[in-house]
């Protein structure tokens, strides 16, 4: 059991007042906050220890140097991925995925197949067009159906010996759904096709594990793992690495440089061009034992406690439609009440301390298969409560009343 107050209490702007009422925050898909220990390590970080890494004998550097592979290991165990080398830093989800598109465009012909969902993240889709558009292979989408759920039968037609890749989240940011990946893994894998998991929605609920999974590459972010921003992971298997060629040239990635010729350092260095985020790579492993010491059973079963919660409340105002209604789901819910624009209840709730998103999240696809612009988005993380639910109800009913 979680105490709640007790987790909230590590999150300073969670006592805070917005518009002069208490912060309700249900933003978290965006991304999540952060408790005191990440803030005091990002503090830390450059009071103590500031240097660049991998460079300097002195001391600075080394313990730079130090903290920072000490937090790939810590991301190394966290997924569970066999070598600690095969955990790349990047800036996040969108970088990773930039970094793995790239790559691919070393390996396709005109003719090869790339399968992205119906149920992708921009920036999920966008990098595997401009592939395409690169290499003349042909983008192809798994289909998805009322409940938002990715058509299994459809898949397995579309799956072929022209699949090279397939990529797909592990968790819809717009509706919630919960993948089958692993599944979907070792069906690509028969047809010889690698496969990139988009981890950036799962990350925040579940604790990943790469090689009970098989995926050839799995991304995240970790300003939505209590994390700072401009930091994130790219996991790769390490064949797979080792094939693809560097996505930036730079310092830090090269063994030898001659006009001539240059040849590149090993991994991980081979993908992280340029200084890195550095304190932003220290302090995501903060986060990561922060949220190990919560723990992921604790967490995914209070937030299906509030998912449930909400779903029921919510269902209770008359016109109000859920879209996004898998059987596996997380606690992301987007709705829509009839006849009232999505931009038009998020203003009026904001203005009653409570923050959600609105609009397409990134998702339009999945907008056009509803046929709507947008949605009113809550998504929940561990330290909110229901009777922050109750009050997101209420000021629901009431900009209800004030609209209609
Ligand atoms: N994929 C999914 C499923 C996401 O929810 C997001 C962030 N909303 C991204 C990718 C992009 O992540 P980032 O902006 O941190 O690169």
């Amino acid at each position: 059991m979680l105490d709640i107050q007790k987790i909230r209490a590590d999150f300073p702007i969670l006592s805070q007042k917005v518009n002069g009422k208490p912060l309700v925050y249900f933003d978290n898909g965006a991304t999540s906050q952060k408790p005191q220990v990440v803030i005091d390590a990002i503090a830390r970080y450059y009071q103590e220890i500031n240097a660049n890494i991998h460079r300097g004998v002195h001391t600075l550097s080394q313990l730079a140097t130090d903290a920072y592979e000490a937090s790939r290991h810590t991301i190394q165990h966290h997924i569970n991925a066999k070598n600690a080398y095969e955990v790349i830093f990047t800036s996040g989800t969108t970088h990773g995925i930039n970094a793995v598109a790239n790559g691919f465009a070393a390996l396709l012909k005109a003719g090869d197949e790339v399968l992205v969902s119906a149920l992708e993240h921009h920036s999920n889709i966008v990098p595997w067009q401009m592939l395409c558009e690169r290499t003349g292979a042909v983008l192809k989408v798994i289909p998805m159906n009322d409940k938002g759920e990715l058509i299994q039968a459809e898949y397995d037609k579309l799956l072929s010996p022209k699949t090279k890749i397939v990529t797909v989240n592990h968790i819809s940011n717009a509706l919630g759904t919960i993948n089958p990946v692993k599944e979907m893994i070792a069906k690509a894998h028969q047809v010889g096709a690698a496969v990139l998991i988009d981890g950036a929605q799962a990350t925040p609920h579940l604790k990943p594990d790469v090689q009970d999974l098989d995926c050839d590459f799995y991304v995240f972010s970790g300003h939505k793992i209590c994390g700072p921003t401009g930091i994130g992971i790219l996991y790769g298997k390490e064949t797979w690495l080792r094939k693809l060629p560097p996505y930036q040239g730079g310092g830090e990635m090269i063994a030898t440089v001659t006009f001539e010729k240059t040849t590149y350092a090993d991994l991980p260095h081979k993908f992280e061009a340029g200084t890195p985020n550095i304190a932003g790579g220290i302090v995501l492993g903060t986060a990561v034992d922060y949220l190990n010491e919560v723990g992921f059973d604790n967490i995914a079963k209070y937030e299906h406690e509030l998912l449930e919660y909400a779903t029921q409340k919510l269902l209770e105002i008359e016109g109000l439609q859920i879209f996004g209604t898998a059987e596996a789901k997380t606690s992301v819910i987007s709705f829509n009440i009839n006849g009232i624009h999505p931009y038009d209840i998020g203003t009026i709730i904001d203005k009653l301390g409570i923050a959600v998103r609105t609009g397409h999240h990134c998702a339009q696809p999945i907008m056009d298969y509803f046929n709507i612009p947008g949605t009113i988005r809550a998504s929940f993380a561990f330290y909110n409560t229901k009777e922050e639910i109750d009050v997101m109800v209420e000021a629901i009913k009431k900009a209800k009343m004030m609209l209609s």
